[in-house]
Order: structure tokens, then C-alpha cells, then sequence
């Protein structure tokens, strides 16, 4: 056989990929050769070799990449995603550095991020989890509360339109999140994926979920974070973005916004225009 055709990977297991083509077949495919940068999300030309089975021949230009932090090195966990959503919860509490970890990931990216803090039937620590994330709202982050156990129809409207990426801390309800969207799914693929993630193995899984022809979900169980290794410390620097006023005013160019005179960052933090928290979790990101 030797058709060529178009689709897209829908779900990647390792080096095994599944490509769904326009009219809804699947097809497994394998890349050529060891080192095969296919993620998944991305929209790929492929040859049949068989009326199920295939070789990635080519990986189309991608509108966004999202990086998997990996202790060696770091892969692609999801080509061409719209929109980071960061779930979170008020119990077990949530890790501040890896909201911001995740919010510069959307932003290097150029893609939207939403904040969705679940549990909100926990009313007394809900409205204290608010309190902590006000300065991201302030920034202009959408925060939702949601109660992924009982009505999951004000996520809706944030999904419109969008290739949605999940991401949190174990605990947090990203399991109930897509369980909810999707009755059907399988959720003991979803644990063993996840048990497979926490033990550093080596295998990334992601799978996209088709709400209607325009909104889909990836989901990797497991994903905690991204991978901002690939990031230089001025990307960084852009990717707080109450900071980009104040670069170009900083007294030296490589300013890292510590103690140096005539830094416009250390400036409006006195000034309360940039806050304290943000401009630690900076400084821990480029010390990493
Ligand atoms: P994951 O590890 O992020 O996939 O989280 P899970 O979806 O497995 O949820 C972790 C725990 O939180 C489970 O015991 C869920 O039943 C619980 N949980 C999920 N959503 C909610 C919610 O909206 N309210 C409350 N009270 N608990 C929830
Ligand atoms: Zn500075």
C-alpha cells in the first residue's frame, strides 16, 4: 500500500501513535526512525501500511507546543493547544509555584490559561484558596470555581472553541473534571497512566477528547506541569506579564530584578504594582 493521507494524533503512548483521519477512521502509526517528535495534537501526513496501521511521514508547522518537565531532558506532551487550564483545589492545598510554572508556560507559549479552582462545595476553604489567587485575577487570569461533583455546566462556555490542555497536583479533580465531561471514559486506563506518571516512567501518555467538532480536551493523566527548561531567562522575564512594562526601563540590560540600582521591576513592586509573590516565584524559576 501506499496512500498518503492527513489527520491528526489524537492519542500518543511512547513511540506509538494513534491518527485519526477526516472521516473518523483511527489508525496506529509508528514515526521513522528512534527520535520522533510527534506529540500529540499534531496534524501529520501519513502512509498506510497496512488498511489499519502506519508511518508518520511528516508533522505539519504547529500553532503551540507544550513541553513535559523531564529530569534528562524534555519532550513534547501536546502540539497545537489553545488554551493551558490549571485545576486546582483548596484541599489538599495546591502548590503556588506551580500555578506560576504553568501560567509561564501558557504565556512562552502564546495561548490562553484559565484557573479552575474545583471543590468549591468546600466553602470556608474555597473562599480562602480565593484569597491566594487574587493577584492572578488581578492580572486578568479567568478564575473559575467549579464543583466537578455537581455541575460541571459553568466550564462549559470556557471550552468553546478551544483545544484545552489539563494540568494539576494529584488530588485536585482532574480525574472527576474529564469523568464528567465524558461519561463513557475508560478511568482505569486513567489510573494506571497516572500510576505510570508518578513513577517517572519513561512512556507519556495524552489522549485528545472531542467535546464537538471545534472543543477538544487533551488529557495526560499524571501532568503535573510543564517543562520551561527550553525557556531563556529574557522569555521568562516576558512571560510575567506585569513585568513588560518595566524591562525596557531597568538601569541594565540583563537586570534579574535583585538588588541592582535603577531596576523599574524592584522599582513597582515598592510601588505595589507588581507583587511580592510573583516576583519570588520569578526568581526561583530562573534560579532552577
Ligand atoms: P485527580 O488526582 O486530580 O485526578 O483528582 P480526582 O478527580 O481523582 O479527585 C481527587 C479527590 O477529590 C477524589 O476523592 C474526588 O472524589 C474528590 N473531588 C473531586 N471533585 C470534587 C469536588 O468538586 N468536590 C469535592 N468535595 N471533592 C471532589
Ligand atoms: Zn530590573
Amino acid at each position: 500500500m501506499n496512500t498518503s493521507l492527513e489527520g491528526q494524533i489524537i492519542a500518543a503512548y511512547g513511540r506509538q501513535f494513534t491518527v485519526e483521519l477526516p472521516d473518523g477512521k483511527h489508525v496506529t502509526c509508528v514515526t521513522r526512525g528512534k527520535k520522533s517528535g510527534a506529540a500529540c495534537g499534531d496534524r501529520v501526513r501519513i502512509a498506510l501500511t497496512s488498511p489499519d496501521q502506519g508511518v508518520i511521514e511528516a508533522i505539519q508547522p504547529r500553532q503551540s507546543l507544550l513541553y513535559r518537565s523531564d529530569a534528562f531532558r524534555e519532550k513534547i506532551i501536546a502540539a497545537n493547544v489553545t488554551q493551558i487550564i490549571i485545576v486546582l483545589a483548596a484541599v489538599p492545598s495546591f502548590y503556588e509555584d506551580l500555578v506560576n510554572r504553568c501560567l509561564v508556560a501558557a504565556e512562552a507559549a502564546k495561548i490562553k490559561a484559565l484557573i479552575v479552582l474545583n471543590k468549591a462545595d468546600l466553602v470556608a476553604e474555597t473562599a480562602r484558596a480565593m484569597e491566594t489567587l487574587q493577584p492572578y485575577r488581578n492580572l486578568g487570569y479567568p478564575l473559575l470555581t467549579l464543583c466537578a461533583h455537581s455541575d460541571i455546566a459553568p466550564l462549559r462556555p470556557f471550552l468553546e472553541g478551544e483545544t484545552s490542555v489539563l494540568v494539576g497536583q494529584s488530588g485536585m479533580g482532574k480525574s472527576s473534571i474529564i469523568n464528567a465531561l465524558f461519561p463513557g471514559i475508560n478511568l482505569e486506563t486513567r489510573e494506571i497512566s497516572k500510576t505510570l506518571d508518578s513513577g517517572k516512567h519513561t512512556t507519556t501518555f495524552a489522549k485528545i477528547y472531542h467535546l464537538d467538532p471545534d472543543s477538544h480536551i487533551i488529557d495526560s493523566p499524571g501532568l503535573q506541569e510543564f517543562g520551561l527548561h527550553h525557556l531563556k531567562p529574557e522569555e521568562i522575564d516576558h512571560a510575567f506579564i506585569e513585568f513588560r512594562p518595566y524591562l525596557g526601563q531597568c538601569k541594565f540590560n540583563n537586570c534579574h530584578h535583585r538588588s541592582e540600582p535603577g531596576c523599574a521591576v524592584l522599582a513597582a513592586v515598592e510601588a505595589g504594582s507588581i507583587h511580592r509573590r510573583r516576583l519570588a516565584a520569578f526568581h526561583k524559576l530562573v534560579n532552577a
